[in-house]
């Protein structure tokens, strides 16, 4: 049976031919704008063509395997399973300024940087822009039914999204579109490991969702060391295509670091941090890296973390510090999934 979710309104209207474009337009709103799962709730079409379609049809976005709470109520995070089977994780994220939800683009991860368990059994296979949605209306609807609503969207969950490039853009533009959720592409975070010429076909899509790159260490050797990728693209060319988006969407671009005890979190490595990034329309996360059973990295001391982010602030670099959310949920990427399936 052909799923109906996760398609535009022109391959709705294509799919659904010769039906009138205005079907295919509630059939559309039905799915993405109330949620329907049958096409047994689309009361507005006649009951003789909601039978027909059922027996072509389906509408399955994502299904719940797990869900967890943290203590303090403002994390939930989700492992979510598709029709084969593949799971993934997603949080939920319930900040002052709104709700952020955290989805992953792909099932595993090849990237292989050395803190993160999301990459420990390689990469699955890539998600489909209709998965990637499906974590999303997943969230959007669980936030609906407790009538509050989803303000933003971060692709910073399992995977690298500029290595699933074509299915993040087919699902950023359906997102993005009124009959869908209409969500802001000023609300939507991509995070990449640093994939640059990925990053210079981000830009020409001319879609000014906020970039956020995976930095982690302020010189090559370390970096290296940390994160693979940066011996295809090291810091010069990652760095000349942050500016290069900067300048494009005019969007401050972000630096995510985490600060790992002993590896990366010195005064010498804030000084060297300031200096390659100063000048540029950046601004920097500090994230206390949040204990992963399978790797040996260890947490910055709370000193550590004050003196990083002082010395950046007092330096000309904006930094702010993530907040710690969930971490008696497992909050890092890949654990909820790591412990699902290798338990
Ligand atoms: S941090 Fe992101 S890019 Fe790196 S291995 Fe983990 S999921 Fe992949």
């Amino acid at each position: 049976m052909k799923n109906l979710f996760g398609l535009t309104l022109d391959e709705l209207v294509a799919e659904l031919e010769p039906l009138p474009k205005f079907r295919a337009k509630q059939i559309a709103a039905h799915i993405y704008k109330h949620g329907a799962k049958t096409f047994d709730e689309m009361n507005d079409l006649p009951k003789t063509l909601r039978a027909e379609l059922a027996t072509r049809y389906e509408i399955k976005a994502a299904e719940l395997v797990t869900q967890l709470d943290s203590r303090d109520g403002l994390t939930t995070k989700f492992l979510l399973a598709f029709a084969d089977g593949a799971a993934v994780e997603v949080v939920l994220m319930r900040h002052d300024y709104g709700n952020s939800v955290c989805i992953s683009s792909q099932v595993g991860c090849q990237m292989g940087c050395k803190f993160c368990a999301s990459t420990l059994n390689g990469l699955e296979r890539n998600l489909t822009a209709a998965e990637m949605l499906g974590e999303i209306f997943f969230v959007a609807d669980f936030l609906r039914r407790a009538g509050q609503k989803l303000d933003s969207v971060v692709v910073m969950g399992t995977g690298e999204p500029l290595m699933n490039f074509d299915a993040l853009i087919k699902m950023l533009r359906l997102l993005h579109e009124d009959y869908c959720l209409g969500m802001s592409y000023r609300k939507v975070t991509i995070s990449t490991c640093g994939v640059v010429p990925v990053i210079k076909k981000l830009r020409d899509e001319k879609i000014p969702v906020t970039l956020s790159i995976s930095l982690h260490a302020p010189d090559d050797r370390l970096r290296s060391e940390l994160m693979p990728i940066n011996s295809a693209f090291g810091l010069k060319p990652l760095l000349a295509a942050v500016d290069d988006y900067a300048q494009s969407t005019g969007r401050r671009v972000t630096c995510e670091y985490i600060l790992l005890g002993g590896v990366n979190d010195t005064e010498e490595h804030a000084r060297r941090l300031a200096k390659i990034l100063s000048g540029r329309l950046v601004n920097v996360n500090l994230i206390p890296f949040n204990p992963v059973d399978e790797r040996s990295f260890r947490p910055p001391t709370k000193n550590a973390v004050q003196k990083f982010f002082h010395f950046l602030n007092t330096h000309g670099i904006s930094a702010t510090i993530r907040k710690e959310m969930g971490a008696d949920v497992n909050a890092a990427c890949g654990q909820l999934r790591a412990k699902q399936f290798n338990a």
